[in-house]
């Protein structure tokens, strides 16, 4: 038995829990929130992430430390490190926490990325349409904005994006992606590694609605996947899973951003792999051999966002696998989902087709 320790008690942190009871592992979780989807799960510890008093109640008696969201303070997990072994280590959180550091790493390692610059009076190095981001924070497309060009810049556009300072701020080249990928890896202790496939991924409003696996990503697309996916996870002595999401063009790969944690366009692993991505995270975190991440049939992950369908109706539909998280419906809050596996696209589709009778994807 291992007493894990989760910063963050979200959905994730749920998740991540239900992986690993039946592994035999107990649970904590830290939190600023005490109406958390995992407080019925666990003990949990409910303070500020800077409160270190707190932090040291909250690790005391845990064998690892580990976190669901990758805006946990750097200074949090550095603290927890003197304590008890954290993975991933910090320095994933520091490379993932600001946008410009995630893409100069990147660009480090050789991975393409969008053209990308900080210097906003220099913004003819990236082309237009462009977007401004904020570097740190930004999530579901929060601290966003297209600019169409030179001009808007300085124009007062950035301050749509809440009150950042430019000097906060970078500017990447649009890019007219053919998809939206993503893959989830997993590396333990020992250096192992699994891949599981692309996820292609739908957004509205910059938030995730739909992943589907589906069994057409050619070998040569995952296999760069992979490869990057590798890069990354061997220089920063990573452990635990990982994910990159990217955008294909024209059969290539452009990384967008690293998420050091399990990811919402794995949660189909649940149901629809052999080993789930929390599964995989919390035998990556105590050092145990991996399991494999082949997955089971073409998959596809519904979120709910914002609103729950009829329950009875989704519970009719044959082998929809609903999650819900116990947290109160609100405009854009991620608050279930549904999961589906099937033996191939066409009868997915009829399930999908099926759900968005009852609640808007798109
Ligand atoms: P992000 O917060 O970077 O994940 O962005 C949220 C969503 O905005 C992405 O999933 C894309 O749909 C879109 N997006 C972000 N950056 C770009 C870009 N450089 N070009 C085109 N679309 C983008």
């Amino acid at each position: 038995m291992t007493k894990i320790g989760i910063l963050g008690a979200g959905q994730l942190g749920r998740m991540l829990a239900l992986a690993g009871y039946p592994l035999g592992h107990r649970f904590r979780f830290f939190d600023s929130a005490s109406d958390s989807p995992s407080s019925l799960l666990a003990e949990q510890i409910t303070a500020d992430y800077a409160d270190t008093s707190a932090l040291e109640k909250f690790a005391d008696g845990l064998d690892v430390v580990t976190y669901e969201f990758e805006n946990v303070p750097v200074e949090t997990v550095r603290h927890l490190e003197k304590i008890a072994p954290v993975y991933p280590p910090s320095i994933a959180l520091e490379k993932a926490q600001d946008r410009f550091v995630e893409k100069s790493f990147f660009c480090e390692l050789g991975i393409p990325t969008p053209k990308f610059t900080t210097d906003l009076s220099k913004g003819n190095e990236v082309r237009f349409p462009a977007v401004l981001k904020t570097r740190r924070m930004g999530y579901d497309g929060k601290g966003q904005a297209i600019i169409n060009t030179q001009a808007d810049l300085g124009n007062g556009l950035e301050k749509r994006i809440s009150g950042y300072e430019t000097d906060e701020l970078i500017l990447e080249e649009f890019v007219s992606f053919e998809r939206e990928l993503s893959i989830i890896a997993v590396r333990n202790k020992s250096g192992e590694m699994k891949f599981y496939p692309l996820i292609e991924n739908h957004h509205r409003e910059g938030i995730l609605r739909l992943s589907l696996v589906t069994g057409n990503i050619s070998s040569e697309l995952q296999k760069q996947a992979e490869e990057y996916a590798k890069l990354v996870m061997d220089k920063l002595n990573y452990v635990g899973v990982l994910t990159i999401e990217f955008f294909e063009k024209d059969g290539q790969l452009l990384a967008n951003e690293i998420a050091p944690r399990v990811h919402n366009s794995g949660h189909w692993t649940i149901e629809g792999s052999v080993t789930s991505q929390f599964e995989n995270h919390i035998r990556a975190v105590t050092d145990a051999p991996l399991g494999s991440a082949n997955p089971l049939g073409v998959c596809g992950m519904v979120n709910l966002v914002g609103t729950i369908p009829d329950v009875e109706f989704i519970l009719k539909i044959e082998g929809a696998h609903l999650h819900l998280y116990d947290k109160e419906p609100r405009a854009k809050r991620k608050l279930g989902h549904i999961t589906f596996v099937e033996k191939d696209m066409e009868s997915l589709q009829k399930k999908i087709d099926l759900v968005k009778e009852v609640y808007e994807l798109f």
